[in-house]
């Protein structure tokens, strides 16, 4: 079955790579209950360049 489809996209989180989650829902919750993390339902017809919609954490190093 390989690597899981939906790694946690929170920096230094564990549960990447073969730790990751083989559903995005299961991805989901466990950024609401893990990271407290509020993930906002997809609005119909918004583009996103995020397929998955979830928050992007970015180390911004230069500001
Ligand atoms: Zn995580």
């Amino acid at each position: 079955m390989g690597t899981p489809d939906f790694p946690c996209t929170v920096p230094r989180c564990t549960r990447v790579g073969d730790k990751g989650f083989t559903r995005r829902d299961h991805l989901i919750e466990h950024l609401r209950n893990f990271h407290n993390l509020d993930i906002p339902k997809r609005r119909p017809g918004e583009r996103s360049a995020n397929p998955l919609g979830l928050p992007h954490f970015q180390h911004s190093e230069s500001q």
